[in-house]
């Protein structure tokens, strides 16, 4: 009788089961929960746990999309979605490849469940991963092994429908924009569309691919009529594609001022000082990401024809 409560005791309050908080969820659409990240710069306190990350489940199957920014928030969320069904999760869809949309693959490795990426992906994870351990263990206090990042088992070329049981998700590879690996997750069901990056709402965009590839992009997204978008930062959309316009008009100040200096004759130092100022007072964390994305960008132009 005392060694049944000494398990018990021990599997309660195990250190690693108590350090597990509780991750809140909200069901933006019927059977579509969104966990809402922070705007808040990667760091030790927030241990990388800044996106919106989330899950939609089927009759039969659950799909996971993108797990967190740690292991810890992935085996939270995967905790938050055994609290709302008993369905079991099918695949993981990972939306690219930035940290905090990844590290909390681990938690949903099994057997029997497929990891989806865009086809880029598995190779942008290969490039990026010694780095990014480096950084996650320097940044963010997260240790993390190669085990940890998890590769697709299965990569979307252009289009990949899957059935998660009376709920078709379509998934769709786009061509560089935020990332060289972005996917996008449609369900038919609701005609809502998980955007992931390719959307931010408030905290400035991040440009980690081609600017005028992410203009393309979006002015393709524009066309549809969604009812519901989820961003990969911020708040969901119901108005779409409203709520898309302060991010286009970032994206496309840089490419006007930026052409504007170079036909100049001016440098990437005179962009950094100069490109995109007026846009700082519409964005959360102008700071962190500006003068990287004018960086970026900068190195695109320069060199089109
Ligand atoms: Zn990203």
């Amino acid at each position: 009788m005392q060694l049944k409560i000494l398990v018990w005791l021990s599997l309660v309050f195990s250190p690693s089961l108590m350090a597990l908080p509780a991750l809140s969820v909200v069901e933006v659409e019927q059977g579509i929960y969104v966990h809402f990240g922070q705007h808040q710069f990667p760091n030790k306190t927030n241990h990388g746990a800044i996106a919106n990350i989330g899950f939609i489940i089927g009759e039969q199957c659950v799909a996971v999309i993108d797990t967190g920014g740690n292991p810890e928030q992935g085996y939270a969320l995967k905790k938050a979605i055994e609290k709302i069904t008993d369905t079991p999760v099918c695949y993981v869809i990972n939306t690219h490849v930035h940290p905090d949309h990844i590290y909390g693959n681990i938690a949903f490795k099994q057997p029997n469940v497929k990891f989806i990426g865009h086809k880029n992906l598995a190779r942008a994870m290969a490039t990026r991963s010694h780095y990014y351990i480096d950084k996650a263990a320097e940044q963010l206090d997260v240790h993390l092994l190669a085990k940890d990042i998890i590769a697709p088992t299965k990569e979307v070329k252009r289009q990949l429908m899957i059935d998660l049981g009376n709920r078709k998700l379509m998934l769709t590879a786009h061509p560089t924009a935020h990332t060289d690996n972005d996917l996008s997750v449609l369900d038919k069901k609701t005609n809502s569309v998980w955007l992931s990056d390719l959307l931010f709402v408030k905290h400035i965009p991040v440009l980690d691919g081609s600017l005028k590839g992410w203009l393309k992009v979006l002015n393709q997204l524009e066309q549809h009529d969604y009812k519901t978008v989820i961003p990969g930062h911020g708040a969901v959309v119901r108005d779409w594609p409203k709520s898309m316009q302060p991010e286009k008009q970032y994206l496309e100040r840089l490419l006007i001022e930026i052409r504007a200096m170079l036909a100049k004759g001016q440098f990437i130092e005179q962009a950094i000082e100069q490109v995109g100022y007026s846009e700082k007072s519409k964005w959360l964390l102008f700071d962190k990401y500006h003068k990287r994305n004018v960086t970026s960008a900068f190195a695109e132009l320069e060199w089109e024809d």
